[in-house]
């Protein structure tokens, strides 16, 4: 269940790339334990939305607040962003996860985990080394803990890369079509493990085209085209009830 703190708003946020308006005033809110999925066709601006909340972007204008911090505020119609201190310290609560897997192909599974805990966080390996390994086991994986990236599948690769983000501790959990590169058979076990984050009351940014996931895992449905949220809903609702024509033609050529 989501409770009532807010970890992460964005306001009014404008983006364009070349002059060519990507993000034309989207504004969310998303809870403490609450899943959002995002969803809407190709190009639509979703990738962008989640770039420009890990600062992968910068936007044009708007506010973004993550745990009641700034990270960048509206002024004068211009976004003004924190200093990059602040900035990484915010950034500290969020890990993202691509649909590219992304592991570094040369150190094993386990050293994936260590990586950024050790150089990043300055962690002790004896500290994190325990995390990464409980981390690895909950996906089912601990036994390839010293296998390299390329002998796994792509969903044992996802789950890894998920892993990899958990050993950060985050708060929140950025996700960008994850299971888009696998194959069918493959998204499932990638899809269970972002299932139990849920379960375990993770916050969550999903963005996906598995439609069973969003009507079941998460708390919150946004469908977004052009630049724009066009609807936004909890799942049984979004799904039995949609209010909007775009959405509406969007979920029939999803059957
Ligand atoms: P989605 O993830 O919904 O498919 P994106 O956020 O990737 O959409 O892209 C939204 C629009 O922004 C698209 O028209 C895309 O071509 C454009 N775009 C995305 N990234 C860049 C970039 N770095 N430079 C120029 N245009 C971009
Ligand atoms: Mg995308």
């Amino acid at each position: 269940m989501e409770n009532n703190t807010t970890m992460i708003q964005m306001d009014n946020i404008y983006k364009s790339f070349n002059t060519v308006p990507v993000l034309k005033g989207i504004s969310l809110e998303v809870k403490k334990s609450e899943v959002l999925a995002v969803i809407g066709p190709s190009g639509s601006g979703k990738s962008t939305l989640l770039r420009c909340l890990n600062t992968l972007e910068t936007i044009d204008d708007g506010t973004i607040k993550i745990k009641d911090e700034y990270l960048a505020k509206s002024v004068d119609h211009k976004a003004v962003y924190v200093d990059k201190k602040a900035q990484k310290r915010i950034l500290g609560h969020m890990c993202m996860v691509f649909q590219q897997f992304n592991l570094f192909p040369h150190m094993t599974v386990l050293e994936n985990l260590l990586e950024a805990p050790i150089h990043v966080k300055k962690m002790a390996k004896t500290e994190v080394l325990p995390i990464a390994e409980e981390l690895l086991r909950k996906i089912g994986l601990f036994a390839k803990k010293d296998a390299f990236p390329s002998r796994l599948s792509g969903g044992q690769q996802q789950r890894v890369a998920i892993a990899r983000a958990l050993c950060m501790s985050p708060d929140i959990m950025l996700f960008d079509e994850p299971t888009s590169a696998l194959d069918p058979e493959l998204t499932v076990g990638v899809l269970n493990t972002m299932r139990q984050l849920a379960e375990e009351q993770m916050t969550m940014i999903v963005v996906t085209h598995e439609m069973g996931f969003a009507h079941d895992a998460a708390n919150n449905v946004i469908f977004m085209a052009d630049g724009n949220i066009i609807e936004k809903a909890p799942p049984q609702d979004f799904f039995n009830n949609p209010q909007e024509e775009r959405t509406k033609s969007f979920l029939k050529n999803m059957l």
